[in-house]
């Protein structure tokens, strides 16, 4: 018999269930591709669906797309929603907010896409592709569609 005895942990308990569930659902969220107002339509949001599938990733959003009615309030990354902690968090037409930085500021790599040098999103971002989205993300997709 072992004298160290590994501590028992119960997964039956409602907490170390909730523990269990939580941290794998951080596991398996290793890139997120959210999308903001600065899409400019709801039916824009498919360019982040395409781009989040061509990642594998999961799709995020900003409380003015949950706002605007363009995605489910599930999808909300910020401080009312959501913390996320990916490796890759690719910002689409989101400013910011601190309230949005407050959900996703410790992701490892952060890109932000958006027309606005000065957008707060730029200088929290490790890579920042200033431009039209509308250009932009096509070509990301087409690059790794043809990979
Ligand atoms: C109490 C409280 C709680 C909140 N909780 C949250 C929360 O949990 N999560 C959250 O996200 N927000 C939250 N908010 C809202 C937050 O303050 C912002 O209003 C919101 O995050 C803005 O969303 P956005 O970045 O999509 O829109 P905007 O701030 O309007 O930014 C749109 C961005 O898109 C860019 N853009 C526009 N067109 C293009 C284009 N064609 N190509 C590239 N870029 C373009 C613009 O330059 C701009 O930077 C909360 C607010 C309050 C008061």
């Amino acid at each position: 018999m072992c004298a160290h005895s590994a501590p028992a942990i119960d997964f039956a308990q409602p907490a170390v269930s909730n523990s269990l569930k939580w941290a794998l659902s951080l596991l398996f969220l290793l890139f997120i591709v959210s999308g903001g107002r600065g899409l400019g339509a709801p039916a824009n949001f498919k360019l982040i669906k395409k781009l989040a599938a061509a990642l594998e990733a999961e799709v995020g959003a900003s409380r003015a797309a949950v706002d605007m009615g363009w995605i489910n309030h599930d999808h909300q990354v910020g401080q009312t929603e959501k913390t996320v902690r990916p490796i890759l968090y690719i910002a689409c037409g989101i400013s910011g907010a601190v309230q949005h930085l407050a959900g996703m500021q410790s992701s490892d790599i952060i890109v932000a896409i958006n027309k606005d040098p000065k957008a707060p999103i730029v200088s929290v971002a490790n890579f920042a592709l200033i431009g039209d989205l509308n250009r932009i993300i096509p070509e990301m997709i087409n690059q790794l569609q043809s990979k």
